[in-house]
C-alpha cells in the first residue's frame, strides 16, 4: 500500500481540505458582487489581525515578490539601504538591492545567532539609511530575530523605512504592525498562513505609503503600491486579474486562524516548537539556533556523527514524511523541519517517530519510541 506523505518542509505546508474545497471552486468573474465582498473582508480582517491602519495588499506572487515589493514602493536608485542579516533569505535582499542600483550595506550573523540590536543601532547612526530589511525568521537558519525590539529602537530612526520579511513568521510568530513600529510587513500563503503557494500578503504602515507617494512614478509597474491602492479600497475595480480561488483559499485560512483565535495560535506553534525540539534533541540531533532566538515555525537539525543525509532523507520519503535539506555550508550536514501552520497532534506524532523508523533503518543507534515519550510529555505539559 502507498505509503501518506506529509509535506513538513518549511513551505509549502500541509494544506486542510476546508482551504483545498476553497481551491476547487468553480472560478467566478473577479468583479462578481460575491468574490468583491468576500476580498474586501479578507483585506480587512488582514488588517485587524497584524494591527495595520495603514494598508495591506493581496496580489499574486510569492515572497521574494513581497521582498521586491517592499524595495520598489520605498527606495530609488542611489539609496543607502541597510540589510539585517541572519542567513540565506536575508542574503537575498542584497542582490535584490543591488540590482535596483542601491547601496547596501550588510550587518550579519554567525548563522545560528542573531545580530546584537546595538550593534543595528550602531550601523544606523553612521549613515542616513532609506529603509532597513530584518528577516523576522530566516529558514535557513531557524533564527527568530527580535522584530518589536528593534521595531523600539527604530523609534530613534524615523527617516528609514523599517521592512520586516515575515515570509517564515506571519501568522505563527507575533507579529503587530503598528505596535512594533514596523512599516512594512510581508508574507506568502503557502508557510503558517497553511494555504498552497500562489499569494504575497503586503502590510504597508502610514510612513511607507507617504515614502511611496513622495517618489512619484517608479519603474516597476506590477508592484507598484500606487497601481493596487484603488483595488484594494474596492476590490470591484481591475488593475491586474486577482487569483480569485487562492482569494479564497486565503479567506478560509483567517477564518481558521480567527476561529483558532490569532494569540492561540502563537501560543500553539510555541508549544509544538518546544516539544518538537525537544524531541528531536533526544533523538541526538541538536538544533542550529541558538536556544536564545528559536524560531516556531521550523527546526534546523544537524546530524548526529555518521548520518548520510542523502540516505536518510529518501528512507524518511519512504517512510512518509518529506522534509528539506541544509543550504549553503550546511548542505548535507542538516535538514529543516517545518512546524508551523494547520498542522496538528496527530501530525507531530506521526513525524517524530517517521523520523525513528528512518534513523532505526540508516542503522543509526536509537531508541524506537524515546523521541515520542518526549514529545507526548511536553504536548501534556
Ligand atoms: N524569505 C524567507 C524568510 C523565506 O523563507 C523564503 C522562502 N523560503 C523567501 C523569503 C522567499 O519566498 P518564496 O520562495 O515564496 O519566493
Amino acid at each position: 500500500m502507498k505509503t501518506k506523505k506529509l509535506v513538513m518542509i518549511p513551505g509549502p505546508t500541509p494544506v486542510v481540505r476546508s482551504i483545498q474545497d476553497q481551491m476547487g471552486r468553480e472560478t467566478v468573474a473577479f468583479g462578481d458582487p460575491e468574490f468583491v465582498k468576500d476580498f474586501k473582508e479578507l483585506l480587512d480582517d488582514l488588517k485587524n489581525l497584524f494591527k495595520c491602519s495603514g494598508e495591506v495588499f493581496v496580489v499574486a506572487g510569492s515572497g521574494t515578490m513581497g521582498m521586491e515589493m517592499a524595495i520598489a514602493n520605498t527606495t530609488k536608485k542611489g539609496d543607502n539601504v541597510l540589510v539585517v542579516s541572519h542567513g540565506f533569505f536575508g542574503d537575498r535582499f542584497i542582490e535584490l538591492g543591488k540590482r535596483k542600483g542601491l547601496n547596501v550595506d550588510i550587518v550579519s550573523s554567525e548563522w545560528g545567532e542573531t545580530v546584537p540590536v546595538e550593534k543595528i543601532r550602531e550601523k544606523l547612526s553612521r549613515k542616513n539609511y532609506t529603509a532597513m530589511t530584518v528577516t523576522h525568521v530566516d529558514t535557513s537558519t531557524g533564527v527568530c530575530a527580535p522584530v518589536a525590539e528593534i521595531g523600539e529602537m527604530m523609534k530613534d530612526f524615523p527617516e528609514t523605512i523599517y521592512i520586516v520579511d515575515g515570509v517564515c513568521a506571519t501568522a505563527a510568530e507575533p507579529e503587530y504592525v503598528d505596535d512594533m513600529g514596523i512599516d512594512i510587513l510581508f508574507t506568502g500563503t503557502q508557510k503558517a498562513f497553511g494555504v498552497a503557494p500562489g499569494l504575497t500578503m503586503l502590510w504597508a504602515g502610514e510612513k511607507a505609503l507617504q515614502r511611496r507617494k513622495s517618489l512619484g512614478d517608479i519603474p516597476e509597474y506590477f508592484i507598484d503600491f500606487e497601481k493596487w491602492l484603488p483595488i484594494m479600497n474596492d476590490p470591484s475595480k481591475y488593475y491586474a486579474t486577482p487569483a480569485v480561488n487562492m482569494v479564497w483559499a486565503l479567506k478560509e485560512s483567517v477564518r481558521i486562524i480567527k476561529e483558532e483565535g490569532i494569540e492561540k495560535r502563537y501560543e500553539r506553534h510555541k508549544k509544538n516548537a518546544e516539544a518538537m525540539q525537544a524531541a528531536l534533541e533526544s533523538l541526538g540531533f541538536k538544533i542550529l539556533a541558538k536556544e536564545c532566538c528559536r524560531a516556531v515555525t521550523l527546526s534546523n537539525l544537524i546530524y548526529p556523527e555518521g548520518t548520510d543525509d542523502a540516505k536518510f532523507r529518501s528512507l524518511l520519503a519512504e517512510e512518509g514524511i518529506m522534509v528539506a535539506g541544509g543550504l549553503a555550508a550546511y548542505a548535507g550536514k542538516m535538514f529543516r523541519l517545518g512546524h508551523m501552520g494547520n498542522i496538528d497532534k496527530h501530525d507531530l506524532v506521526s513525524v517524530i517517530a517517521t523520523i525513528e523508523r528512518a534513523l532505526y533503518r540508516a542503522g543509526m543507534p536509537v531508541e524506537l519510541g524515546k523521541g515520542v515519550g518526549v514529545l507526548q510529555q511536553n504536548l501534556m505539559k
